[in-house]
């Protein structure tokens, strides 16, 4: 009996030894929630009407727990707004947490959640105003939080891989959504309802996300973040 006790402590020591060793060397993100699809809730799971920006970073961060055996998370509320509503100030303020974290050296990615709507302009000006090389990877979702098959989930878990991948680090801010990666610069919504509303028409893909696992195929070459006339002191124009 004391054997078999001893034995299971001894395994149960190992496993958690283990996990320490794996958070120690897994990279540390940070998610910031701005609202969008991606946090809507509506009353049913098959109704086209729903309302943006009514769930918490929790919730979301909760409905893709694989999210952890990738990376160390942490979630943070900077808004929770439908994207159409998106106001200077929010970028204001999303633009200088992301500066603030990014600066400091135990953080080495950012995931932001956004609507659709102007998901598009917003990762256009975080694009100019970052001054960092590590990977900002925004992401959305079509379908709220409540639906039969919300997308939001594995847009999550697809933005983090990408966040958490060192090959992502000078590509400018990235839009991970539908298993693709598109540049801040090329990427736009073209469609209202559709989930394959995400493309980058002008310049092309900067690679594919498949369940985590990341393919490269370009990097973006007009100036972006630390390159950009905006990003801050000391940057050449
Ligand atoms: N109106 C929503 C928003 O931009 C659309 C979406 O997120 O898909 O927040």
């Amino acid at each position: 009996m004391i054997s078999k006790l001893l034995t299971s402590t001894v395994a149960l020591l190992a496993v958690s030894a283990a996990l320490q060793v794996n958070a120690a060397t897994m990279p540390n993100i940070v998610i910031l929630a701005t609202g969008g699809t991606i946090a809507g809730s509506a009353e049913s799971q098959t109704q086209a009407g729903y309302t943006s920006g009514q769930v918490g970073i929790d919730i979301l961060m909760d409905a893709v727990p694989q999210i952890k055996d990738i990376a160390n998370i942490t979630g943070e509320q900077v808004s929770n707004v439908g994207s159409q509503d998106m106001t200077d100030a929010i970028w204001l303020k999303l633009a200088e947490r992301v500066n603030q974290l990014l600066a400091k050296p135990d953080v080495d990615g950012i995931v932001i959640t956004h609507g659709t709507d102007t998901l598009e302009e917003t990762s256009y000006f975080l694009n100019l105003v970052i001054n960092s090389k590590k990977p900002v990877v925004m992401t959305a979702a079509m379908r709220p939080s409540t639906a039969l098959s919300p997308d939001g989930p594995l847009n999550i878990y697809n933005a983090v891989a990408v966040a958490a991948d060192k090959n992502a680090q000078g590509r400018g801010v990235l839009v991970v959504a539908n298993d693709d990666i598109h540049g801040a610069r090329s990427f736009t919504k073209t469609n209202t309802n559709d989930v394959q509303t995400y493309k980058s028409i002008e310049y092309s893909l900067i690679g594919v996300n498949l369940k985590g696992q990341n393919r490269w195929f370009r990097s973006p070459v007009h100036r972006h973040t630390t390159a950009s006339a905006n990003a801050g002191e000391g940057v050449e124009n």
